[in-house]
């Protein structure tokens, strides 16, 4: 049964404010910027935020329907949030394009393999990868940390999984600054971003009210983020869906550099590297988190930091948001290999980013270009003399 465009409409404002002016595409600012890194790829009007705009008012007057063509389009948005940064109205593209992805998968018009794929994981295992809960909590090995606590670290399923020296190096990190932080260990689940993106919106919802009684159970006042996708879903999107929530979020830049700055650590060792620094679009654009990353490693002895060309507010994606990277992997390593290639023009030695997933979509393109890939938080750790 169509149940009309339910979700459109709550975005309604957001998409007559769209006065087609094509800044989203392309910006003249001291050389042509280009803004939209899947419209560069495709190509179509309808693969940037003028036309996606374009086809969700289409869509709400009814002049069109869902079809399977349009379905996969509405799946090309990697939720970069370069279109909002540069449009003079704050047209904010991602948030309408993920109400269309809900629309559609409570339609059942989503037919990807890939998603279908994260939804049983999901379901089955608490993450998307789908691997035991058991591994979840492998990285603690040695490193005691309370199930109870006012601070609670959440690495999330990316850097649990994937990423365990950022969490190792962290927690190291924090010890030495006298810091105990607490942990969830193998009962935490994933934050639910990546429900938020392919439009499951009731398994994410599910999923922040089981991290949430968690929260509340563990006496957290303050969480803790590594990964700019969890940063953002305790920030933005559970506040958004449950209401407002009893804690405050902080990410690990954002400490360290306060900790930095109150003399509770320093930097001893000397890492002589030109680096340049990748600014994840949620850690950056979406998240606001610009200088403390840049700030941390300028204050590491031997560091020397060039900008990519495109930095800050117009950093290129790295290719893996949205889920793009699992519906269109072919797309989402393109768009990598073009930064990676930006980052190779910089001269540096080592692409340094703040993310396990930019980490993921960069580690094979770095390798190939013979450009090193370090992840902020364990470059940090060596220049304090800890191995992660
Ligand atoms: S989304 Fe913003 S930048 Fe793009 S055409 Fe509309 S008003 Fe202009
Ligand atoms: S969020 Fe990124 S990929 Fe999506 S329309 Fe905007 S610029 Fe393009």
């Amino acid at each position: 049964m169509k149940r009309g465009h339910f979700e459109l409409e709550r975005y309604k404002e957001e998409i007559y404010h769209c006065f087609r002016c094509g800044f989203c595409r392309e910006l003249v600012l001291g050389g042509a910027y280009r803004i939209c890194p899947i419209r560069e790829e495709l190509g179509f009007e309808t693969t940037y935020a003028r036309g996606r705009i374009g086809v969700a008012r289409a869509l709400l007057e009814g002049r069109i329907e869902y079809s399977d063509s349009l379905v996969e389009r509405i799946y090309t948005c990697l939720g970069c949030y370069n279109c909002k940064a540069h449009c003079p109205t704050q047209v904010d593209t991602p948030s309408v394009v993920r109400g269309q992805r809900r629309e559609i998968d409570q339609e059942g018009l989503r037919k990807m393999k890939a998603l279908d794929e994260i939804d049983s994981n999901i379901e089955a295992y608490g993450n998307p990868y789908g691997f035991g809960k058991k591994m979840r909590n492998q990285w603690t090995e040695g490193l005691s940390l309370p199930r109870r606590g006012e601070l609670l670290y959440f690495p999330g399923c990316a850097t649990s999984y994937d990423r365990p020296e950022i969490a190792r190096s962290l927690v190291k990190i924090l010890k030495k600054a006298g810091i105990e932080v607490a942990y969830l260990g193998e009962e935490e689940v994933c934050c639910g971003i990546p429900q938020i993106w392919n439009g499951r919106s009731c398994s994410a919802k599910a999923l922040m009210e089981e991290n949430g009684r968690m929260f509340e159970e563990a006496g957290v006042k303050t969480i803790l983020t590594s990964c700019p996708d969890c940063y953002n879903a305790f920030h933005h999107h559970y506040p958004e869906i449950l209401g407002k929530q009893p804690f405050k979020v902080i990410h690990i830049t954002e400490l360290l550099l306060r900790l930095l700055n109150e003399g509770k650590l320093s930097f001893q060792e000397q890492i002589k590297k030109r680096v340049t620094y990748h600014d994840p679009c949620r850690l950056g654009r979406e998240a606001g988190i610009f200088e403390p990353p840049r700030e941390i490693l300028r204050r590491i002895p031997g560091i020397e930091l060039v900008e990519m060309r495109r930095n800050r507010e117009h950093a290129w994606c790295c290719g893996g948001g949205g889920v793009v990277n699992l519906v269109y992997p072919k797309l989402s390593i393109k768009i990598a290999k073009d930064r990676v290639q930006e980052a190779v023009e910089t001269g540096a030695e080592t692409l340094i980013t703040c993310c396990p997933l930019c980490y993921r979509q960069f580690y094979n393109r770095a390798w190939e270009r013979g450009l090193g890939l370090t992840e902020l938080i364990v470059l940090a750790a060596a220049g304090m003399g800890i191995k992660s």
